[in-house]
């Protein structure tokens, strides 16, 4: 993929949350400060997805700091402009040994730059020891480094220098970033994940079913702005089949997702655009899934659920 392609990717991410927060859809103080323009409108159908994506995610990584006790480290890959980070420290549920963010190097010194320039996302390092080089920016809790995901040597050699631990419980976050990824590197990446780290949770989110109509759309679009959907699985049996270097996989289509939302959550995101067309919402939440897969003692993990 090209840097426009990358940085693309992070951009549509990030302005899509903005608008979906400015919506009500959810609560983040912290988006404003990484997108400063007001993005574009977004279809109703675009904001309820982002919603249930993050939904998602929010609800693994919890379950996940709960069950550990906070015990625990977070690696977030292809991390863009994600402000998960500022939120679970503000509910005081950082993960006790560290968290670390990979993306390339044009979108990290983007965000070091931001971070550094904002008190309101610096001022839990001020009295930390805060190290910065180019392409890097560590404090004691928070890491933020460039690599290219395709380049496994690189990235235990940035998270060893940033202090990682092989010992304690890690969750590798994948938010939609696989898909921009062949499979043979994604392979290599599990496997450096699982064979290096005993106890682990992938908890990741991407596009799949993309051999349909609906799909084949999906694809046209991203591939005209050089994104290449490389890393969509055709469906939820061979991404299993490709998971099995973990004992335990879970996948589900966001489709089944939003029908199991807490109806009380459900009814208050539904009333806060009106949506014209719910079949075209369905189309589009069954070409996305969720998974959780992990290595961990029995016990553990068993119980995080969706
Ligand atoms: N995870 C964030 C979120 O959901 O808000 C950002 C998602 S954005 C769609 C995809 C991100 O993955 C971009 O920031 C992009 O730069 C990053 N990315 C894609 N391929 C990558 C690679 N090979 N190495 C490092 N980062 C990559």
């Amino acid at each position: 993929m090209s840097y426009e392609g990358f940085i693309s990717t992070n951009d549509d991410a990030s302005h899509c949350k903005k608008y979906a927060v400015s919506k009500g859809y959810w609560f983040d103080p912290y988006i404003d400060l990484f997108v400063t323009s007001m993005p574009g409108r977004k279809t109703p159908e675009i904001s309820r997805g982002y919603y249930i994506r993050h939904w998602c995610i929010k609800s693994l990584v919890e379950q996940f700091l709960l069950k550990t006790n906070c015990q625990c480290q977070i690696v977030n890959l292809g991390a863009g402009f994600d402000t998960l980070f500022w939120n679970i420290l503000e509910k005081q549920l950082e993960p006790k040994h560290g968290f670390y963010e990979i993306d390339m190097p044009q979108v990290v010194k983007k965000k070091k730059s931001i971070i550094l320039s904002k008190l309101q996302l610096n001022k839990s390092f001020l009295s930390e020891k805060v190290r910065t080089t180019d392409l890097t920016l560590d404090t004691d809790t928070y890491h933020l480094m460039a690599c290219d995901l395709r380049e496994v040597k690189s990235i235990d050699a940035s998270l060893c220098a940033a202090g990682i631990s092989k010992k304690v419980p890690t969750l590798i976050l994948a938010e939609c970033v696989f898909v921009y990824m062949d499979s043979s590197s994604i392979s290599k990446l599990l496997n450096y994940f699982t064979e290096e780290f005993p106890i682990v949770l992938l908890a990741d989110y991407d596009p799949i079913n993309l051999n349909d109509k609906f799909g084949e759309v999906m694809r046209q679009n991203l591939s005209q702005r050089n994104c290449p959907l490389l890393g969509a699985f055709p469906d939820i049996q061979s991404k299993k089949q490709f998971y099995k270097v973990f004992s335990d996989v879970n996948i589900k289509l966001l489709s089944d997702v939003y029908n199991n939302l807490p109806s009380n959550d459900k009814q208050r995101i539904e009333r806060l655009e009106f949506l014209d067309e719910v079949d075209l919402l369905y189309e589009m939440l069954r070409h996305y899934s969720i998974s959780w897969s992990y290595n961990a003692p029995t016990g553990l993990l068993d119980a995080i659920k969706l």
